[in-house]
């Protein structure tokens, strides 16, 4: 039942009210997140529960594959209040394993709307269908791809120009790539996180790590 949600939420407004009774009052004067979430759409994946943090800590976008395109108005009107009105400090680009979004683009099959969506996901797949192709088990596929699709908006968001800016003002700002697993809940940093612009991008990082070791063919005996 719909109204349902109704009840739910006074029973939530009034325990709020109960362990805090300006606990309202206060959010409603002003929001200071430190930190700005770009985060996928699945509900399996609520951003302030799994990080624990209020209403009013966490400053979040949510779309299909946690993408943030330089292109995307929404994403940039998001980006550009959250880094320049709310001066937040931290940028959260959180994946998940298993997501449903990478695992439409890497299936190749036609889905309507949402391929045009997910093309950068799709082009992902094709730039690294080399190593992607010598992985059998689909769903280990599905999450290297994962892993990669937040490298790769990591790195849209370190080139972005209000990013750029920001760090050129001497603005506090770090930009951080996470995945998050369904399966137990828990976070894993991959180690990405950028704090400025002296720092090497991602694809200098990613040129830097030696090439996978190919098997020496031995002449037998
Ligand atoms: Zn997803």
């Amino acid at each position: 039942m719909i109204s349902e949600l109704f009840d739910r939420n006074l029973r939530w407004a009034a325990g709020r009210t109960r362990m805090d009774p300006e606990y309202f009052r206060r959010l409603a004067s002003q929001q200071g997140p430190e930190y700005l979430w770009i985060g996928c759409s699945d509900s399996r994946v609520p951003a302030n529960e799994i990080v624990g943090l209020d209403p009013g800590e966490l400053f979040v976008h949510r779309n299909v594959a946690n993408l943030a395109p330089p292109q995307d108005a929404n994403f940039l009107s998001v980006l550009q209040f959250a880094v320049e009105i709310l001066k937040v400090r931290h940028i959260i680009v959180c994946g998940h394993y298993g997501c449903g979004g990478v695992r439409a683009a890497l299936s190749g099959e036609r889905h309507g709307l949402i391929d045009h969506w997910l093309q950068p996901v799709a082009c992902l797949c094709r730039r690294d269908a080399a190593e992607l192709d010598g992985i059998l088990d689909f769903d280990a596929r599905v999450n290297l791809v994962c892993e990669r699709n937040v490298l790769d908006q990591v790195e849209n968001i370190v080139g972005n120009p209000f990013v750029r800016d920001a760090w050129d003002r001497g603005q506090p700002l770090s930009v951080h790539g996470w995945i998050y697993s369904i399966q137990d809940g828990l976070l894993r940093d991959l180690e990405t996180s950028v704090h400025g612009v002296e720092e090497p991008s991602i694809h200098r990082v990613r040129a830097q790590k030696p090439p996978p070791r190919r098997r020496r063919r031995g002449i037998a005996g």
